[in-house]
């Protein structure tokens, strides 16, 4: 194979069925194997009505016990899958080398969440690596998430989502959160987001939903929707890929 050109290659590959990104089994039109798509757990009903973490059961109550003792500083949380080592992998392949190719298939399995989150004049906002990161990845996996996302997504003609990548930025570089317990992920965060002045304007008032590749603790959303908070936004929503249980 490796005689044959690449442009050659790329004209076999499309004869032949489609490769499960993870493994390079044969995969369905879900996108991956059948095996890893049943290893990758989709979060659905019933669920927190605010975190969305998944309940056993649907209860008298929708929220979940965390959300009613200290509900999160955010209007909403959704996660499209468990992390686990299906999601972790799909994640993985995004962020690093030349996972580019993972966005197609992150984009139809979230363009329905995007779609129940979103609202009129909604800023969708990725949550921005720090600079020094930035410039070694040369990508922010958020960011194209989102990008990829909002344009994916059927929505109305001029109010609905805008892409906003630099409504928030990361001037700390701040420690790795890998590690760190709950509280201090949040004294660690203390401060890594601002709104840069010239953004006040436009984000007065308005609806904001967050993008990440995986929720922990939490501790990143919540210190971007205080930040965000604090500069005047409206309500706070986020959107991750996979969210650690
Ligand atoms: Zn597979
Ligand atoms: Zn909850």
């Amino acid at each position: 194979m490796r005689s044959l050109g690449w442009a050659v290659r790329a004209r076999l590959d499309n004869l032949l069925p489609p490769r499960c990104p993870l493994c390079r089994r044969y995969s369905l039109d879900t996108g991956l194997c059948a095996a890893c798509w049943r290893g990758l757990v989709l979060i659905n009903a019933p669920m927190c009505d605010r975190c969305g973490r998944p309940l056993a059961y649907a209860g008298p109550s929708d929220l979940c016990a965390a959300c009613l003792t200290t509900p999160p500083p955010l209007e909403l949380i959704r996660a499209l899958a468990v992390y686990n080592d299906i999601s972790r992998q799909l994640i993985l392949q995004f962020k690093h080398g030349d996972g580019l190719h993972i966005t197609p298939l992150l984009v139809r399995l979230m363009s329905p969440l995007l779609a129940g989150l979103a609202s009129r004049h909604m800023l969708v906002v990725p949550i921005p690596l720090h600079r020094a990161r930035y410039l070694k990845r040369r990508y922010n996996q958020a960011g194209e998430l989102a990008r990829a996302l909002i344009r994916a997504t059927p929505h109305g003609v001029d109010d609905g989502p805008i892409f906003a990548p630099n409504i928030i930025t990361r001037p700390r570089p701040g420690r790795s959160q890998a590690g760190l317990s709950r509280q201090q992920r949040i004294r660690n965060l203390a401060g890594a987001f601002q709104v840069p002045p010239v953004e006040h304007a436009r984000l007065a008032g308005r609806p904001i939903l967050l993008i990440d590749d995986v929720m922990t603790t939490g501790a990143t959303l919540y210190a971007a929707a205080r930040c965000l908070s604090r500069a005047g936004s409206g309500p706070v929503r986020a959107m991750v890929v996979a969210r650690v249980m």
